[in-house]
C-alpha cells in the first residue's frame, strides 16, 4: 500500500480561455488519484466542514478516505493563473485555513506501510507524518515555492529525512540557491536524498540516482487545457508504480519515471482532476509503449 499524505485543496484556475473555480484539487488529491491506477493508496490530509459530499465520493472511488480528517472552518483555497505558453504560472492566492491548524495523525492500519508519499505541504507537517511511520522502504517528498519562502530551513530537514525528492526546476533554484540543476541536484544529494527528480514541466525531468543521470522527456501533446497538478500526477504514477512493484531497484526507478511522464500527460488534459478521473489503465499500457518507443535510441 501506497501512503500520500498533503494538502486538498479547492483550486481557482485561470487559463488564457476559462477561469474554473473551487474544483477539487490539491497535491495529494491529484498524486493518490493517479497512484490509485497502480496499487491501493490511502490519503491522509483535513478539508473544513464546506467540503461537498460530491468531492468525498470522487476521492473514495480512488482511495481509501480512513486518514482524512474534517475540521470546523474553510478547506484550503489555492488560486493560480497560467501565461499563454501555459507553461509559466503564477500564485495569486494560498489561504491555508483549516489546514493552519492541523496536527497530522497516521491512522494504525497505515503504519505498517513502507511507501510513503509526503506531497507538497507544510513541511513541518510532512516530518511529523514521517516520523510516525517506523522503517519506509522509499519515502519521497516535493514542496512549492510557497513554502520555501515561507520556511527554507524546514524544506531542507524535509529533504534530509526523506529518501527521494520530487521537485520542479524554479522550486529547486529556490531552494538550494543554485543556478544549474545538475548543481540543485548534487546539493539535494548531498542533503541526504538518493534520488532526486527535477521536473521541467513540458520538457520532462532530470533523475539523478547512484551518480546516475537519467533525463526524460514530457510525453508530447498538442493540446494542453490545464497544467495544474502534473507535477503531483507525476509523483503518484512514480510513487505508485514502485510500491506496485516494492522495489527500489534501478531499473523499476526509470520504470517509474517512465511512468511519472506519463501520468503527467493525463492531468494536464481537462481542468483540475477531470482527467485523470476517466484515466483506463489500458490507456496508461498504450502510452507507456509509445514513451518508451520515443525514448529508445
Ligand atoms: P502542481 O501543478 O503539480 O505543481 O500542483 C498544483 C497543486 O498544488 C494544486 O492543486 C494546488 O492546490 C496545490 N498547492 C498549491 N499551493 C500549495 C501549497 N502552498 N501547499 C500545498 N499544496 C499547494
Amino acid at each position: 500500500m501506497l501512503i500520500v499524505f498533503g494538502a486538498t485543496v479547492f483550486d481557482t484556475i485561470t487559463t488564457p480561455t476559462r477561469t474554473v473555480r473551487e474544483m477539487l484539487g490539491g497535491s495529494c488529491t491529484y498524486a493518490a488519484i493517479a497512484a490509485s491506477n497502480f496499487t491501493d493508496t490511502g490519503l491522509i490530509s483535513v478539508v473544513g466542514s464546506d467540503f461537498p459530499v460530491r468531492y468525498r465520493r470522487v476521492l473514495s472511488s480512488f482511495v481509501d478516505l480512513s486518514g482524512l480528517t474534517v475540521l470546523e472552518g474553510k478547506t484550503f483555497r489555492y488560486a493560480a493563473k497560467y501565461d499563454a505558453t501555459m507553461s509559466a504560472r503564477e500564485t495569486l492566492s494560498t489561504e491555508l485555513n483549516v489546514a493552519q491548524k492541523y496536527s497530522p495523525t497516521v491512522p494504525e492500519g497505515y503504519r505498517g506501510s513502507r511507501f510513503v508519499y509526503l506531497a507538497n505541504n507544510n513541511p513541518s507537517q510532512n516530518m511529523s507524518v514521517l516520523e510516525e511511520f517506523g522503517s519506509t522502504k522509499l519515502s519521497m517528498c516535493d514542496t512549492i515555492n510557497f513554502w520555501i519562502q515561507r520556511d527554507r530551513h524546514a524544506v531542507i530537514r524535509m529533504v534530509k529525512a526523506t529518501d527521494a525528492v520530487v521537485i520542479n526546476d524554479e522550486e529547486a533554484r529556490l531552494l538550494t540557491k543554485e543556478e544549474n540543476l545538475v548543481r540543485c541536484a548534487k546539493k539535494m544529494s548531498g542533503w541526504g536524498a538518493e534520488i532526486v527528480t527535477i521536473k521541467k514541466g513540458e520538457h520532462g525531468a532530470l533523475t539523478f540516482y547512484d551518480d546516475v543521470v537519467f533525463p526524460t522527456p514530457g510525453y508530447p501533446l498538442d493540446r494542453v487545457v490545464d497544467p495544474t497538478g502534473a507535477g503531483d500526477c507525476f509523483a503518484g504514477g512514480m510513487m505508485g508504480y514502485l510500491a506496485s512493484v516494492n522495489s527500489t531497484r534501478k531499473s523499476h526507478i526509470r520504470r517509474a519515471i517512465a511512468y511519472g511522464n506519463v501520468m503527467g500527460s493525463f492531468a494536464v488534459e481537462g481542468y483540475g482532476t477531470a482527467a485523470i478521473q476517466k484515466i483506463q489503465k489500458s490507456e496508461i499500457a498504450r502510452r507507456l509503449r509509445t514513451y518508451e518507443k520515443m525514448i529508445r535510441v
